[in-house]
């Protein structure tokens, strides 16, 4: 299995400090300050002076773009397309990993089925403000996304299966809270069915124990119906223990949900990346 590949701070901080920043050589592609896409694809398509270049221009002109506003953010950007860029559709991936993707969003249980609910709070609402924030991030990306509920609303199994089989997408990423009878019980597990979504699979789940610095349960195989039938790579990713109080508190805290939908952006990241690099869907 290829390991997915996380730049740690303290490189891109080295090679920040090693860079020299030439703005008349490096191949600039002014973004539109007005939309953050725009700017993710400038900075994808540029080498590492340019992205410097593009940091710049990001955090001069574009303060209230919340989400690339750092010379770690461009520098990663720059060092995920870091390949040869010579004009083929294989580096054209390498360069925009995720732009033009399809990805189907599924957040667990809704409606009637409240899912595991303790102190008040319902699985169902927190996967559900999870996704929301999911599915901005991977729009900001340029990305297709379907939602299988974007509301408080029941969903059959088999229907989300069939949605997302019509979608054609080119994955499924499905949402969970976890419980337990041992109220200490805590921490991430990713599922998956299919060998195609193990590769998926443990790209989201070391980004979120690493996003997230908490405890990794491990990435199992499990015949959940939706991760079963959906013939995309699928994975269901339980996120938290809504029986362990402190995780249960902060499952429920906005900025922790930012974390995780920030988490399995950049695990999906990291699948495309890798799977442009060696060919593999
Ligand atoms: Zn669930």
């Amino acid at each position: 299995m290829k390991p997915c590949f996380f730049p740690c701070a303290a490189a891109l901080a080295l090679l920040a400090l090693t860079s020299i920043v030439n703005p008349a050589s490096a191949q600039f592609c002014k973004p539109d300050a007005q939309n953050r896409s725009s700017l993710l694809h400038c900075c994808h398509g540029n080498n590492i002076k340019a992205a410097l270049l593009c940091s710049q221009y990001a955090s001069s002109s574009i303060a209230r773009m919340q989400r690339i506003k750092t010379l770690r953010d461009a520098l990663w950007l720059s060092l995920r397309s870091a390949e040869p860029q010579s004009a083929t559709t294989k580096a054209q991936q390498d360069i925009v990993p995720l732009v033009g993707k399809t990805i189907v969003v599924d957040a667990g249980h809704g409606g009637k089925d409240s899912g595991a609910t303790r102190g008040g709070i319902e699985e169902k609402n927190l996967c559900l403000a999870i996704v929301l924030k999911l599915k901005q991030r991977l729009l900001d990306q340029g990305i297709r996304v379907i939602m299988i509920r974007d509301k408080d609303v029941f969903v059959e199994l088999d229907d989300r299966v069939k949605m997302t089989n019509q979608a054609h997408p080119d994955i499924f990423v499905s949402v969970h809270i976890n419980s337990s009878n041992n109220s200490v019980s805590r921490g991430i597990e990713v599922y998956y069915y299919t060998r195609q979504s193990e590769r998926l699979s443990w790209c989201i789940y070391r980004a979120l124990v690493s996003g997230l610095r908490v405890v990794g349960r491990g990435v199992h195989k499990e015949g959940f119906r939706v991760i079963k039938h959906v013939t995309a790579p699928a994975v269901l990713a339980e996120v938290g223990y809504t029986t362990n109080t402190p995780e249960r508190t902060l499952l429920a805290d906005s900025k922790y949900q930012e974390r995780i939908a920030e988490a399995v952006v950049a695990g999906i990241n990291q699948f495309f990346a890798s799977a442009s690099n060696d060919g593999t869907p």
